[in-house]
């Protein structure tokens, strides 16, 4: 293949790091290697958040420091000009979880719309990612899963602000030539985001992709769901923008589907997880006349894949249609390394203040105790650069 990528070239990987940072993050994964010790520190950041603890300073230093871009938008656009020097793109996110009223909605609207339209040194995002928890309660939008969202629809106030917050949003990044991706949650609120997403790419996406909705492969209906989306974007005329991730939310819609005694909705083994998102990675890409598709993953096989259809696909105009993406402070042998020979990649660079961002580290910790091999990656790869920079000092 043409561009072959390298994910074991560790300068590329870490060049963006220095000696201090990287050590940093080699302390952080060691703290999540042992899960006992991960989850004390778990409980403490859960009391921290609860009983506002003067924790927030050794919260702030560690895990902040390592997933987190920063406290406020200058500190985030900071880290988007450093990506930027290495070809990597930036999906801003904007963490703010856990409001229960309307004016934080509206405030964390107006945040994102902010984000989008900024430019801070000659610098702008070219992602923003969207979660609509930020935008109303998870209980509102559960109570709501099923509603059929329209444009006409008058009679429920909350619906309609929630519908305008989403439009205002997805509004200025068409304006400002900036995409959205709007984040897949747990299956109970699933659908009303699915309606969501659908309206605002039908609305926004008529001459290219700006709407990114976000499927969620460990889920046994996603495959259908794809087929038909695909379908539809035809008949109403639009491009979709499809965001594919294996989803994060297993252990919780596995323990209530076995409370509420229904069927499980994601698969139990994690193989046929991998091969929905292989059948899903060659479904859309098949399609790259249409489709533009985000391929959100830590797995390096998945990518392998989509690098071989990219090249038998015959893709040539890739770095529009096929996009990689990761989480800030992860994987960053993928991301680096795919940039370096051109291809489409990008950073989730979540950003905030510490408190609302803990929910968010604390569900990187979990993921990152839980997801077999992963940190034992994530501190070979580290280890090995830490040595390699050591051989090349002493030379
Ligand atoms: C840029 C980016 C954006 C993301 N956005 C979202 C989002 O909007 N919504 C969301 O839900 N998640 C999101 N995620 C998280 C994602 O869903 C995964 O949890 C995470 O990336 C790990 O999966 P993987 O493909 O990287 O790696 P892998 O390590 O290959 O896969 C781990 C995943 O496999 C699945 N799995 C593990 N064991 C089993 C099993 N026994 N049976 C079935 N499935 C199993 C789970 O989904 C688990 O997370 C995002 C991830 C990235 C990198």
């Amino acid at each position: 293949m043409k561009n072959m990528v390298n994910f074991r070239d560790l300068e590329t990987a870490f060049k963006y790091k220095s000696n201090s940072e990287l050590c940093l993050t080699w302390f952080v994964f060691m703290i999540l290697r042992y899960p006992s010790l991960s989850k004390v520190i778990q409980y403490f950041a859960k009391v921290t958040l609860k009983y506002r603890l003067p924790f927030k300073w050794a919260i702030r230093m560690t895990a902040f420091r390592v997933f987190c871009s920063g406290e406020n938008p200058q500190e985030a656009f900071a880290t988007i000009k450093l990506l930027h020097n290495y070809n990597v793109k930036s999906v801003l996110d904007y963490v703010s979880e856990g409001e229960i009223n309307q004016s934080a909605y509206d405030e964390n609207t107006n945040k994102i719309v902010e984000n989008i339209e900024t430019i801070l040194e000659g610098t702008r995002t070219d992602f923003v990612s969207l979660k609509i928890t930020g935008l109303e309660d998870p209980e509102f939008l559960k109570a709501n899963n099923k509603v059929v969202i329209s444009d006409e629809m008058h009679e429920n106030v909350r619906l309609v602000n929630l519908l305008n917050r989403v439009d205002r949003i997805c509004r200025s990044a068409f304006n400002n030539q900036v995409m959205v991706y709007i984040d897949a949650e747990e299956t109970w609120m699933q659908d009303i985001i699915d309606s969501l997403a659908e309206i605002m790419m039908s609305k926004y996406n008529r001459n290219k992709v700006v709407v990114f909705n976000t499927l969620q492969m460990y889920r046994k209906d996603r495959l259908m769901y794809l087929n038909r989306l695909l379908e539809d974007s035809k008949l109403k005329e639009f491009f979709p923008g499809i965001k594919l991730v294996r989803g994060a939310y297993r252990e919780m819609e596995s323990l209530l589907a076995k409370q509420e005694g229904r069927e499980n909705p994601v698969f139990e083994y994690k193989v046929d997880t991998d091969n929905a998102f292989d059948e899903a990675v060659r479904l859309c890409l098949q399609q790259h006349n249409r489709v533009v598709t985000c391929i959100a993953t830590h797995n390096e096989e998945s990518i392998l894949l989509a690098l071989e259809c990219i090249s038998s696909f015959g893709i040539i105009n890739y770095y529009e249609k096929v996009q990689f993406s990761q989480l800030f402070g992860m994987s960053d042998h993928l991301t680096f390394n795919l940039s370096s020979r051109k291809y489409h990649a990008s950073k989730y660079l979540p950003y905030g203040e510490v408190e609302k961002a803990i929910p968010y580290l604390i569900r990187r910790a979990e993921e990152n105790t839980s997801v077999d091999g992963q940190i034992g990656r994530e501190l070979d790869l580290i280890n090995l650069e830490i040595k390699r920079r050591d051989t090349t000092k002493v030379k």
